[in-house]
């Protein structure tokens, strides 16, 4: 399917049904030994933390579902949207009103950014990982061949990457403090900013102190996703490591944003909790504070479903497609300046078809394991199995073909940083 104008992008959004929803939430205490974190999480100022835990999970499930038609109309007519308006926007009330959704959607998306959407692709530094994740094939207790690259193994895969053609990277580790950490990152990360005009980090949770010296290395943005907002569902997929620790993960933005760091990105793991629209709404509402409080840094979004990986997970939830599309539709009249990124974690149908729903960052030819594009696929290594797995080529032809130009590169650093 392909999705060329906006017509098309109407008939992409009069899809498919509804979910369920369920929940209960308690305060999680902090993990043992982790009270230099608990205190840097608190240090000085208000924390999202704080809010958080204001906000019943149960009670923002019944919000969802208790809107009507009516407000979905209102939330359609606001010119400024509030997160009342995006509760509404989510809603199963909100399902009749796709066509609707989708076209505001496309026309707030082309106004600010343009008939652009930018590309890049992860760069799988390490696999190897403390924590005991149970959705993802890095877990320490998977038996899976562990590989952390050298200068001479990421030189040739950013080399294998810019010869695609990329030339924005997603770095990406698993979280091993001792052997991935900060004095594995001011080792390499200058020579990978050597090849590349933008660089993201996904990694383990760092310090803000770390974050500032990573920037001055050449660190543009970093994505830390919470995975689910929901303390019974965090505690009960997270079952080893420092990754355990809630709080500390959720005030990782607000660290981001103290550092300086350029671009923050954000988002739940989709089928961790029983209730994606609540989980939705709690990005919003982190999201919401940090503009607030961090308003010099740029956002990102992600919606990632759960895929298949070693010692699999079934979701608790399934999001069907045109569920997905009513939430990428949401957050762009939510908020007009967020970048949506969407990965090859989506089948080639699904991204040809909401590409122009408000999608402004794209990866494509993704491999999920170290030294994967220089010595090609190795499933053994991999963290998750990719849905689109297209040559770059192909997937940059499909996005001319829906009128739009895909970017490589968009900042030069003798322009500053
Ligand atoms: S999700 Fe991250 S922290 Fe958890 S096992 Fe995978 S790589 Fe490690």
């Amino acid at each position: 399917m392909s999705l060329s104008t906006g017509q098309d992008s109407v008939a992409m959004a009069s899809l498919v049904p509804i979910p369920e929803m369920d929940g209960v939430r308690s305060p999680l205490p902090l993990g043992e030994g982790l009270g230099v974190r608990a205190s840097e999480a608190r240090a000085g100022a208000a924390s999202f933390v704080d809010r958080w835990r204001e906000l019943e999970w149960d009670d923002i499930g019944m919000q969802i579902r208790a809107k009507t038609t009516r407000d979905v109309e209102l939330a359609l007519a606001s010119p400024r949207r509030t997160l009342a308006d995006f509760m509404a926007l989510i809603s199963p009330a909100a399902e009749a009103y796709l066509p609707q959704i989708a076209a505001e959607a496309e026309r707030l998306t082309r106004q600010r950014f343009g008939n652009t959407v930018g590309f890049y692709v992860p760069l799988y530094l390490s696999n190897l990982c403390a924590n005991d994740c149970s959705y993802c094939g890095f877990s320490m207790s998977n038996r899976l061949k562990r590989k952390t690259l050298d200068a001479e193994e990421i030189e040739r895969e950013c080399l294998a990457i810019k010869a695609r053609g990329f030339d924005s990277v997603l770095l990406v580790t698993g979280e091993h403090e001792s052997k991935v950490g900060m004095a594995y990152f001011r080792e390499h990360l200058p020579q990978i900013r050597r090849h590349f005009s933008a660089l993201a980090m996904e990694v383990q949770p760092l310090s803000q102190a770390d974050y500032a010296e990573l920037k001055t290395l050449g660190l543009d943005a970093v994505m830390v996703y919470q995975e689910t907002y929901h303390a019974p569902s965090y505690a009960r997929h997270h079952l080893r490591g420092n990754k355990q620790d809630i709080d500390w993960r959720l005030a990782t933005p607000e660290r981001l944003g103290r550092a300086g760091i350029d671009k923050i990105g954000l988002g739940a793991l989709i089928g961790l909790s029983s209730d994606w629209r609540a989980d939705s709404y709690f990005v919003a509402e982190h999201l919401s504070w940090l503009e607030r409080h961090h308003w010099q840094s740029r956002y990102s979004l992600s919606f990632p479903r759960l895929r298949p990986c070693t010692g699999g997970l079934q979701p608790s939830v399934v999001m069907s497609d045109r569920q997905l599309v009513q939430l990428i539709c949401a957050w762009r009249l939510f908020s007009p300046t967020l970048e949506l990124s969407l990965s090859t974690r989506e089948s080639p149908v699904f991204r040809n078809g909401a590409l122009r729903l408000g999608i402004t960052q794209m990866s494509a030819e993704s491999r999920t394991q170290p030294g994967g594009y220089a010595e090609g696929d190795k499933e053994e290594l991999e963290q998750f199995a990719i849905h689109d797995a297209r040559p770059l080529g192909e997937v940059a032809d499909v996005v001319r073909q829906a009128g739009l130009q895909p970017v490589f590169k968009d900042w030069e650093s003798f322009l500053g940083r």
